[in-house]
């Protein structure tokens, strides 16, 4: 995937897609929906205690570990989201799966630890798996280094840009009991809680700019 298709994927695209909201699901089949709901089922929702905990080290590499990546790479497929942390479902052990695009192949980490980040950060909207209808902005270092195990125990270094970079920063967020709503700005993080205190959607407010966008330059300023 080349920069400019991830730059616009970024910005088309909520990721963790909370989705299908009213206008999303008009283009999904039923079955898929019906998949979706079921997935969504067991991801633990916002109010929940387990995703203000954070999980404990991974030590144990068998075929439980591996059992358990599997699950959640299904869930994750069929929720159509991005990324997947253990603690969504209620598992407080630091694991996490990504899939940062539909061609990307699936990646389990296991106590993954951020060695590194960039100075240069982006802003970009995010969605939850865990916070459905709610999107917000969040500003994030755009580039990081990885440290982890794959889920066999093997160390696996991981350097990520954009949107992978994004999800994985979220993901092991959630490792640590911290949410989107924690790095989003004051307003947003007020009208998101007010949001799903209601039972409603919220996204943020469209740029100033972009209300004038049709008025023509003011000039002698
Ligand atoms: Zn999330």
């Amino acid at each position: 995937m080349s920069t400019e298709q991830q730059q616009a994927e970024l910005e088309a695209e909520p990721i963790e897609p909370e989705g299908p909201d009213d206008e999303r699901a008009g283009d999904l089949d039923e079955e898929t929906l019906e998949r979706r709901r079921h997935a969504l089922a067991n991801v633990r929702k916002f109010g929940d205690p387990v995703l203000r905990s954070p999980a404990s080290p991974v030590d144990d590499y068998g075929s439980e570990l591996a059992a358990e990546v599997e699950r959640m790479v299904a869930i994750m497929h069929d929720a159509l989201g991005v990324g997947l942390a253990a603690t969504q479902l209620g598992l407080m052990r630091r694991l996490l799966v990504f899939q940062a695009g539909p061609d990307a192949t699936p990646t389990a980490l296991v106590n993954p630890e951020i060695e590194w980040s960039s100075e240069v950060a982006e802003t970009a909207e995010e969605g939850c798996l865990s916070l459905p209808g709610i999107v917000v902005d969040v500003e994030r270092p755009l580039h990081v280094r990885v440290r982890a195990n794959d889920a066999s125990g093997t160390p696996l270094a991981i350097e990520a840009s954009g949107l992978e970079a994004r999800v994985i920063q979220h993901e092991i967020d959630h490792l640590d009991g911290v949410l989107m709503l924690d790095r989003t700005p004051r307003e947003q993080r007020i009208g998101a809680l007010h949001a799903l205190r209601e039972g409603e959607s919220f996204s943020p407010e469209p740029e100033p700019e972009q209300e004038n966008g049709d008025e023509p330059p003011v000039g002698g300023e």
